[in-house]
C-alpha cells in the first residue's frame, strides 16, 4: 500500500482501547505512534533515552539527524492529518516549501528529468526540525506525557513472559522505575532488541533479511543565498556507486552530501571531498562547494552496511501488549529517503487495527497490514541495489525485468515530463510501482523515442 490506498486517519474512529500506553523512542515513528495511540488510551508515555530539550538540536540516538531527510509525499500529507498545522509551523520555524517539479534538479540515466506538469508540495528542513515540530505537537496532547533522558531496559513481563506489562526505564544516575501499560510500543530504531528479548525469553527472533550495501554518506553544511532553493539529487544509481545530493534547509544552508556504495566511499575531509563531487556525473554539486562557503568545517559521516528486514509478520507467537514499528521492523537505503514516511503510514496502520479490533491479537494484525507498505518501500529499494552484482540477498521476484524497464522509463522522462510525473508520484510513495505498467503510461515509455511527445495523457494508481 501507498498514501492512495493506505484509509486516511479519522481520529474519531477510535474508542477507550486502555488506560496507558508507552512508547519506547521518540524518533519520528515514536512521535507518530505516540499521536495515534493517545485516541484511545488515557495516557501515553513517550520514553526516550536522549534528553531533548526544547529546540531543534542534533542528538546521540538518532545520529542521523545530520544528514538530509527528505519528506516524501506519502508522509508530507499523513504528517498534515496527524498533526494539523505541522506544515505551516515547519515553515513558521524556517523550513522551506518548495515545488518538487521544478526546484528539484534529479539526475538519473545519464541526464536531468524533464520538468514535471503538476505542482508537487515538498517541504525540506533539517531532521532535527522535522522531528521538533512534530514533538510539539504530540506534547501538546494532554493525554502525552514525555520522558526524556530516561532508557527503557527491560520489558514487564507476566510470569509465562506471555503478555507485555510495561517497561523498566532508568533515567541517569537514579533508580530504575516500572511503569505498567496495557501496550507497549518499541520505536528504538535499527538496533532495537525486541529480537534479542524474544528468543531470551523461548520465542522465536523474527527472520531477517540483510541486503549488503556499504554505503557511506558525508554530509557537509553550506551557505545558501536565501533565494537559492534549488535541490540537487542525483543519487547513486546502478551502475554508479557514487552520488550526492544538495538539499536547501532552514537558516539559509544546504546540506550536501555525497555519498558511495560498496566501499567506492568519499573521503573524511573537505578537500577529498570536493574532489569527489568533481567525479560525480553533474556539476551541480561541485559548483555549490566551490562557489559557497562552508558554515563550519565538520564533516558528518554515516556508514549503512545494510537495507534490514525483520519478518515480525512470520512469527507464529509474539507476547500479547506489544508492538514493533519504524525502522526497528525495516530500515532502508537512506539515499531513497523513504523511512520517515514509512513510520507514518504505519502510524495509520495502527491506529485501524486499534479501530478495527482493540488489543485483539493487535500485533499480528498490524504487523500483517504494515507488510503491505514495507513491501513496496523494500521492493524499491532492494530492487534497485541489487542490480549491483555486490549486493547480496535474495532478490525480490521480477526485480530484475522491472528495473529494466525503469531504467527506459528514466531515459524517456529525460524529455517527457508526464513520465517524470508518473516516477516521481512512485519514488514519493504516492502510488505504487505497478501503476507504472498502466497503458497510458507504458505506450509512452515503449514507442521509439523520436516519436515521443507532450500528448496527454495521465498516470492514476
Ligand atoms: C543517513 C540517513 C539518511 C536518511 N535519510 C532519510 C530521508 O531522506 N528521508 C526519510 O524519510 N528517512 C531517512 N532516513 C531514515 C529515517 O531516519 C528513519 O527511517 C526514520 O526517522 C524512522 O526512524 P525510527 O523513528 O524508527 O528510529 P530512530 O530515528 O532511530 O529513532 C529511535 C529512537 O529511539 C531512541 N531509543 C533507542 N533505544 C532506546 C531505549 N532503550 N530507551 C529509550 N529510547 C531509546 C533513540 O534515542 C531514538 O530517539 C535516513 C536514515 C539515515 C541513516
Amino acid at each position: 500500500m501507498t498514501l492512495r490506498s493506505v484509509p486516511r486517519y479519522d481520529s474519531g474512529q477510535v474508542t477507550t482501547i486502555g488506560t496507558h500506553a508507552v512508547v519506547v523512542g521518540a524518533g519520528m515513528a515514536g512521535l507518530f505512534g505516540a499521536r495515534v495511540l493517545a485516541d484511545g488510551f488515557e495516557r501515553v508515555t513517550l520514553v526516550e533515552c536522549d534528553p531533548l530539550p526544547d529546540e531543534p538540536t542534533s542528538r546521540k540516538g538518532v545520529p542521523q539527524a545530520h544528514h538530509a531527510h527528505a519528506l516524501l509525499e506519502a508522509g508530507r500529507a499523513t504528517v498534515e492529518d496527524l498533526f494539523p498545522g505541522y506544515g505551516e509551523d515547519l515553515l513558521s520555524a524556517g523550513g522551506l516549501l518548495i515545488d518538487g517539479a521544478t526546484d528539484v534538479k534529479f539526475y538519473d540515466e545519464g541526464d536531468f528529468l524533464a520538468e514535471g506538469p503538476r505542482r508537487i508540495p515538498q517541504y525540506l528542513a533539517t531532521r532535527p526540525l522535522f522531528e521538533y515540530i512534530a514533538r510539539r505537537h504530540l506534547t501538546d496532547i494532554d493525554a502525552v506525557t514525555l520522558r526524556s533522558g530516561c532508557r527503557v531496559l527491560d520489558y514487564l513481563t507476566d510470569d509465562a513472559a506471555e503478555t507485555i506489562e510495561g517497561v523498566v526505564i532508568r533515567k541517569k544516575d537514579s533508580e530504575a522505575e516500572r511503569l505498567s501499560a496495557d501496550l507497549v510500543v518499541d520505536a528504538t530504531g535499527r538496533t532495537s532488541r525486541t529480537a534479542n528479548w524474544l528468543t531470551d525469553n523461548g520465542y522465536a527472533a523474527p527472520p531477517v533479511n540483510d541486503v549488503q550495501i556499504d554505503v557511506l554518506y558525508r554530509t557537509v553544511v553550506v551557505r545558501r543565498p536565501p533565494d537559492d532553493r534549488r535541490g540537487i539529487f542525483a543519487p547513486a544509481s546502478y551502475p554508479r556507486t557514487r552520488g550526492g545530493v544538495a538539499l536547501p534547509v532552514e537558516g539559509d544552508r544546504w546540506l550536501v552530501n555525497v555519498h558511495g556504495m560498496h566501499g567506492d566511499h568519499p573521503p573524511a575531509d573537505v578537500e577529498g571531498i570536493l574532489e569527489f563531487a568533481t567525479t560525480l556525473p553533474v556539476s551541480e554539486l561541485e559548483q555549490i562547494l566551490e562557489t559557497h562557503p562552508l558554515v563550519s568545517e565538520t564533516i558528518e559521516s554515516y556508514p549503512f552496511p545494510s537495507n534490514r528486514r525483520r519478518y515480525y509478520e512470520d512469527l507464529d507467537q509474539f507476547p500479547a501488549g506489544l508492538v514493533v514499528m519504524g525502522d526497528a521492523i525495516a530500515s532502508f537505503n537512506p539515499i531513497y529517503g523513504q523511512g520517515m514516511s514509512v513510520a507514518a503510514l504505519e502510524a495509520v496502520l495502527l491506529h485501524h487495527a486499534l479501530a478495527s479490533g482493540g488489543r485483539d491479537a493487535l500485533a499480528s494484525r498490524f504487523f500483517e497490514s504494515a507488510t503491505s507498505v514495507i513491501d513496496i518501500a523494500w521492493r524499491m529499494a532492494v530492487g534497485a541495489d541489487l542490480q549491483y552484482s555486490a549486493t547480496t540477498g535474495p532478490k525480490p521476484l521480477g526485480a530484475g525485468l522491472f528495473a529494466r524497464y525503469l531504467s527506459r522509463l528514466t531515459r524517456k522522462a529525460h524529455t517527457d515530463g508526464r513520465l517524470r510525473d508518473a516516477l516521481y508520484r512512485v519514488l514519493m510513495m504516492e502510488i505504487p510501482p505497478t501503476a507504472l505498467l498502466r497503458p497510458g503510461v507504458m505506450v509512452r515509455v515503449l514507442r521509439p523515442t523520436r516519436q515521443a511527445s507532450a500528448s496527454d495523457s495521465t498516470v492514476e494508481g
